[in-house]
């Protein structure tokens, strides 16, 4: 089968010791099966450090450092892994960082998390979401009889990528069209939703705080938004297993781009604010769940 990326992907490449929040330091990495076998089979000092840097207990992950960081980042912020062994070392999460996939009836699609700054760099500045080409061709065949939520999808982008249409209207066609939106429950029991999630950094609670369904965006940030919610969808609707899974995720899509619209009326920047929406929203499952399930709960 084969693997299709959003036009933008071929844009990004790690910009490693450039990069001001590197995912190399906050996260536990776990190290997969076949890196550790790796690891084991590396002879000399370094690779010995490496043995001992990991926490074999459960899932094997890397035993973070001071300061949260990873303990094979330098002090430069480069990867002491890949200047002794090269990038073919590295376990398989920090070989695919910042990369996303998922299946479609017609083949597998990654694109790049919003968790990653210059992920958040390249997305949000790219007005060619709904070009996908091909990437390369992968083992196995797709589920041809799935559900083909790239069809609603390619629907939405039509409607987003158009000019004659303000960014107001094109969400106000989309929750009518799908009839799902945000305003399902009050912004009250929204911004109670989103005061007992679970949060990575407890300071940025606050931050979510600010959600309100009546902040509208203005000026530069329109485009972000409309790219924002391209992506959102790409990332949560692509793989839906049916119509009400697709509105559920739209729904999902259509509130993370209102709180980044929000966050960025209270003075954040929008590169930041995404960053920080994503990895403590999106990248988390259980917060996921329970947003959209404010959806699946009222779908008619
Ligand atoms: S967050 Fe992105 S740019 Fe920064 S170190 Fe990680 S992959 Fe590289």
């Amino acid at each position: 089968m084969k693997l299709y990326a959003p036009a933008y992907y071929k844009d990004f490449s790690c910009i490693a010791d450039r990069c001001r929040h590197s995912c190399c330091i906050g996260w536990e990495i776990d190290v997969d099966e076949d890196t550790c076998d790796f690891y084991q089979s590396l002879q000399g000092d370094y690779a010995e450090a490496i043995r001992q840097s990991i926490d074999a207990a459960d899932t094997p992950h890397f035993i973070l450092a001071a300061h949260d960081r990873c303990p094979h980042l330098d002090e430069r912020g480069l990867c002491r892994i890949i200047k002794a062994y090269g990038p073919d070392a590295l376990c398989e999460i920090c070989r695919e960082h910042p990369r996303i996939y998922h299946d479609t009836p017609h083949g597998k699609e990654v694109g790049l998390g919003l968790s990653c700054e210059e992920a958040c760099r390249i997305v949000l500045g790219s007005d060619d979401f709904a070009k996908m080409i091909e990437i390369e061709q992968l083992d196995g065949e797709p589920d041809s009889d799935a559900y083909d939520a790239t069809a609603p999808r390619a629907q939405i982008y039509a409607l987003l990528a158009g000019a004659s249409l303000s960014y107001s209207e094109k969400l106000r066609r989309i929750c009518d069209a799908f009839d799902v939106s945000p305003a399902c429950i009050t912004d009250e029991e929204w911004r109670a939703l989103l005061d007992g999630l679970e949060y990575l950094d407890d300071a940025h609670r606050a931050l979510f705080s600010r959600y309100s369904s009546a902040c509208e965006a203005q000026g530069e940030s329109a485009p972000i938004l409309t790219r924002a919610l391209a992506y959102f969808i790409f990332r949560h609707c692509s793989d839906a297993e049916d119509a009400d899974a697709f509105r559920a995720s739209l729904g999902l899509s259509l509130f993370f781009t209102q709180l980044l619209c929000c966050m960025i009326r209270a003075g954040s920047d929008p590169h930041n604010a995404a960053r920080i929406l994503s990895e403590e929203l999106e990248y988390s499952e259980d917060n996921t769940d329970t947003i959209r399930s404010v959806f699946f709960e009222v779908l008619p």
